[in-house]
């Protein structure tokens, strides 16, 4: 009997977010019925930087950047410039193993696999990108399992098998958390306790697309056959009022450094050759580098940490300890909430949610796996890594992990044998 793989992505899922409906009562029947026919992961982890295309990237990658490279953005102490890393991977995606494997796939939106596993123009691992919010996307998926076509506007395809391996990327409960003047849920909320209620109530439109799959699943016959995992990039936590930077610039003098400069591209010319720190953002933490190689990391770490505003401060070795690139940081430093580091710092924040932050909120993200070699209403309280999760769906599915991953197999969500 084939089995089936449903990988949903929901961009900006803090596992606090279910929590908190969980606690007010607020169903989410769906995301329970999955939980208690699989596997929920409590202490589920991403990586750093908790940035979207890196770490979407990690996941199907099996690996953070010290495999994959992308680490949003650097500063390549040679040119004296910050480098964008944009698309860049150089891990092997899911999507590769499964072309090389004649498995067929379909990708709706689930950008990491663009080029690498699915294109436009190949009907068995294709890839689509219909913009648009979750319905839109979900209903793509729908269509496909209920009447095996993709509608793709001028022409559509039409499957006597679907796809066995199906991507779908959604990024309301981001775009929402960010909380922009307008988004998704209308005008912005102008309390934190707002942001969260207005993410829940997305959350639980995106559950019922998520029972309508399930149901669709039913109705083909292919549900207990299904693997279907559930699970995001990163989290979300607010941040307002002016920026932090000239606080640290600040902090930084009184350890003796003197030329600092904020940079998003080059270094002026006028400190090309004399600068002692240089530091850019991405919106909450800032990433920092010093000239001089003989500074001692850990003291400023430890001085940084003491400050009111400061959460967490991160050293090249504990990063590198953390599978991140070498070159990403000298040192990361990460606000309490809802203090930030944003590189514009004329500019006061009303209320707006960030995700590149080392904070729980950020870091700990939801998860489920359901399938018939999961173990069923099971909760996993072992501390797992987003990257360990699709190298686990490879050895239940004996399929070959992606070269260069270094996720665990998480070997205790596994049933012994299959029971049908
Ligand atoms: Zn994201």
């Amino acid at each position: 009997m084939e089995n089936y793989f449903i990988y949903i992505n929901i961009d900006g899922f803090a596992k606090y977010y279910f929590d908190l409906a969980r606690k007010l009562n607020i169903p989410l029947y769906n995301l329970e019925c999955l939980i208690n026919e699989g596997c929920y992961f409590e202490n589920l982890w991403t990586g750093i930087p908790s940035i979207t295309f890196p770490m979407q990237s990690s996941i199907l990658s099996g690996a953070y950047s010290n495999v994959t490279g992308n680490v949003s953005k650097y500063f390549d102490k040679e040119k004296n410039k910050i480098v964008y890393c944009k698309h860049l991977n150089y891990g092997e995606t899911f999507g590769e193993v499964l072309r090389n494997k004649n498995n067929s796939l379909i990708s709706i939106q689930q950008f990491v696999l663009n080029s690498r596993g699915a294109s436009y123009e190949d009907r068995d691992f294709l890839y689509l990108q219909p913009g648009g919010d979750y319905k839109k996307r979900f209903n793509i998926l729908l269509e496909l399992l209920r009447n095996n076509r993709v509608d793709l506007g001028e022409k559509s395809i039409f499957y006597d098998k679907i796809p066995k391996f199906i991507f779908l990327y959604v990024d309301d409960l981001d775009e929402v958390g960010h909380n922009a003047i307008f988004n998704y849920e209308g005008l912005m909320a102008f309390s934190e306790r707002k942001r969260i209620s207005k993410v829940i109530s997305r959350l639980q439109k995106i559950d019922i697309k998520i029972g309508e799959v399930i149901k669709a699943l039913i109705d083909k016959k292919i549900y207990k056959r299904s693997y279907i995992l559930i699970t995001s990039d990163h989290g979300m936590v607010p941040f307002k009022g002016r920026s932090s930077i000239p606080r640290l610039i600040k902090d930084l003098k009184k350890c003796g450094f003197k030329n600092i400069i904020y940079t998003d591209d080059l270094v002026s010319k006028e400190y090309e050759n004399n600068w002692d720190v240089v530091m850019t953002s991405t919106g909450i933490e800032v990433q920092v580098w010093f000239n001089s190689t003989e500074v001692d990391l850990n003291k400023i770490k430890h001085k940084l940490e003491k400050k009111d505003y400061i959460e967490k401060a991160l050293t090249r070795d504990e990063l590198i300890d953390k599978g991140v690139f070498e070159g990403f940081s000298d040192i990361l430093v990460s606000p309490i909430p809802p203090y930030h580091f944003n590189g514009n710092i004329s500019k006061r924040f009303l209320l707006r949610g960030g995700h590149d932050s080392l904070n729980e909120g950020t870091q700990r993200i939801f998860g489920v796996l359901k399938g018939p070699l999961i173990k069923e209403n099971f909760i996993c309280k072992d501390s797992v890594k987003n990257i360990d999760l699709i190298p686990t769906l490879c050895e239940i599915l004996k399929i070959p992990v992606m070269r260069s991953s270094t996720g665990t197999i998480i070997r205790k969500v596994i049933k012994s044998k299959e029971i049908d």
